[in-house]
């Protein structure tokens, strides 16, 4: 039987990340994944599939409503060649997953393809596809067995017309109407694929605005920009019954005041969220608990109730990221080398892919209004951008919460073209507890989106920016 210092159950980007950390403390590790391709929900039917299809159809869009304000004229017809699409998104995700693979080789990790159970809390027999099986023993062990998709009790995903992210990734046409249940991420993300594509898109949200766990501002200014590209929303909404006849699909909710609405479409997204995933981990043979809502238990060190089992990821509690995944995976690989790493889980970055772009870092202002901290805000519009103007994605703001004595940054949300990428200069801040005075002092390269931050924190600071 082969043993290792690792083993970890699950290749996303909590369990490879793991992996490599581990290997790169001079640990022997094994790496076990059930699916022949690695990389988990998140290479394969997660984040990198969904932004391909977000590019293509970002392109697809221009092309035909905003290149003629450039002065680009198309002769021919503009098409989308669906298929030649998908194709692509998954040549993009193949080149990911077969990075990975170079990376655990490059690292020397052992790869099993292959289900991985517990016998005990030291072994973990794998079992692969063919009927055969193995056994290895490893001193220590971590579960990155990730998360599906949620469901509600009366929906029958029949993944044909009544789908999940998974199937939305692969269609083999544009629906006529996609309704969407559920304006989180995930409906908001492929919801705007399928409408940039020409499919009417109409999202049934239970709660009463759409990024419900986002600040309120940036649901209300995505609304309006969703709103104005087409999209339709039906918030405060509870949906009861989904029934497929033929090839349609009939959604039935009820409205605020209690009033049926149907909705009928050729294609269903249930967008609820996602469910911790532990089938096929006997995890009661290792000795490791479960909580109420599936999720494998664990301490501030991520560590299981068993000492030598550590658990990471969307199987946990916390945000399901990729990204609080990794910093999981990297935590629990420094911790058993016999380091001291520390996450700080209020400066996890969360971003909405659409367009614009919606990113946040640290508390909304609901949460601070409800913990009673006094605040300054700082809010600076994109249209005052130039940069903004000169590309036409005016649409969006960024707001910076500070503290009113202290001024030290307490949360950043901003919404407009390339904030997924500006909000890293948030996160930097606050990591070095910055003050919205220090980010107003420090040069911003113009033109640029950035500048937006900078003008902001000027406003958080007193009330003082520049071009506004
Ligand atoms: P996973 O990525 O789910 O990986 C778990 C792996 O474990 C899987 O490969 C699974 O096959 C394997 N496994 C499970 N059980 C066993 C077993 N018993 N034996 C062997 N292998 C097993 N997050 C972002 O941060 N940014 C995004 O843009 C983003 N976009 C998303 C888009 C979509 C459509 C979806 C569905 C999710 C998206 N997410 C995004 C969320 C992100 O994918 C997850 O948070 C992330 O993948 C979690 O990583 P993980 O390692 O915990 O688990
Ligand atoms: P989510 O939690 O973001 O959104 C689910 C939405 O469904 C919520 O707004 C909720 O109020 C609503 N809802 C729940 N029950 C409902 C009902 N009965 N009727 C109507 N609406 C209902 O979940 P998701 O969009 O499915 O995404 C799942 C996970 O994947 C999330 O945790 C997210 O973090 C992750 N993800 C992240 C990204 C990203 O980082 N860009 C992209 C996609 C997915």
């Amino acid at each position: 039987m082969s043993t290792y210092d690792v083993a970890v159950i699950g290749s996303g980007p909590g369990g490879y990340v793991a992996a490599i950390r581990c290997a790169q403390l001079g640990m022997k590790t094994a790496l076990i994944e059930k699916y022949s391709s690695l990389g988990g929900t998140c290479l394969n039917v997660g984040c990198i599939p969904s932004k391909a299809l977000l590019d293509s159809s970002h392109h697809y869009e221009d092309a035909v409503k905003h290149f003629e304000d450039h002065g680009i004229e198309l002769t021919g017809e503009v098409k989308v060649n669906l298929q030649k699409m998908i194709e692509r998104k998954e040549s993009v995700v193949n080149q990911t997953v077969d990075g990975i693979k170079f990376l655990m080789n490059k690292n020397k990790i052992e790869v099993f393809e292959g289900i991985g159970s517990f016998k005990d809390a030291t072994h973990i027999e794998i079992s692969k596809s063919e009927g055969e099986s193995e056994t290895i023993e490893a001193k220590h062990i971590i579960i990155a067995t990730g998360s599906k998709p949620a469901s509600l009790p009366f929906i029958q995903l029949d993944k044909e017309r009544v789908i999940t992210s998974t199937e939305a990734l692969k269609m083999k046409e544009v629906p006529k109407h996609l309704v969407i249940i559920g304006g989180g991420v995930i409906g908001l993300e492929l919801g705007q694929v399928y409408m940039r594509l020409g499919a009417e898109v109409s999202v049934v949200e239970y709660m009463d605005r759409i990024i419900p766990t986002m600040d309120a501002a940036l649901s209300k200014e995505l609304t309006k920009s969703l709103k104005k590209q087409g999209m339709k929303f039906y918030v405060s909404h509870q949906v009861n019954a989904v029934e497929r006849k033929g090839d349609e699909v009939i959604i039935k909710a009820k409205d605020k005041k209690d009033k049926e609405v149907e909705f009928k479409g050729d294609y269903c997204l249930v967008a609820v969220g996602r469910k911790p995933f532990t089938e096929g981990l006997n995890a009661d043979a290792s000795g490791v608990k479960i909580d109420d809502r599936g999720r494998v238990e664990v301490n501030e060190h991520l560590q299981t109730n068993v000492k030598n089992i550590y658990a990471i990821g969307d199987v946990i509690k916390g945000p399901m990221l990729a990204h609080k995944a990794s910093e999981e995976g990297t935590l629990v690989a420094e911790t058993i080398a016999g380091q001291k790493p520390h996450i700080n889980y209020n400066l996890i970055p969360g971003v909405v892919y659409t367009w614009p772009e919606v990113a946040a870092v640290g508390k909304t202002e609901e949460q601070l209004k409800e913990e009673g901290v006094k605040y300054k805000e700082g809010k600076f519009p994109m249209r005052a951008l130039g940069r903004s103007r000169a590309s036409g994605d005016t649409d969006g703001f960024v707001k910076i919460l500070s503290d009113e004595s202290t001024d030290e940054v307490l949360g950043v949300h901003m919404i407009g073209a390339r904030t997924a990428d500006l909000i890293a200069e948030a996160v930097t801040a606050m990591e070095f507890r910055a003050s919205a005075e220090d980010i107003s002092r420090m040069s911003h390269a113009h033109p640029t989106y950035a500048e937006a931050v900078k003008e902001a924190a000027l406003a958080a600071t007193d009330n003082r920016p520049i071009h506004m």
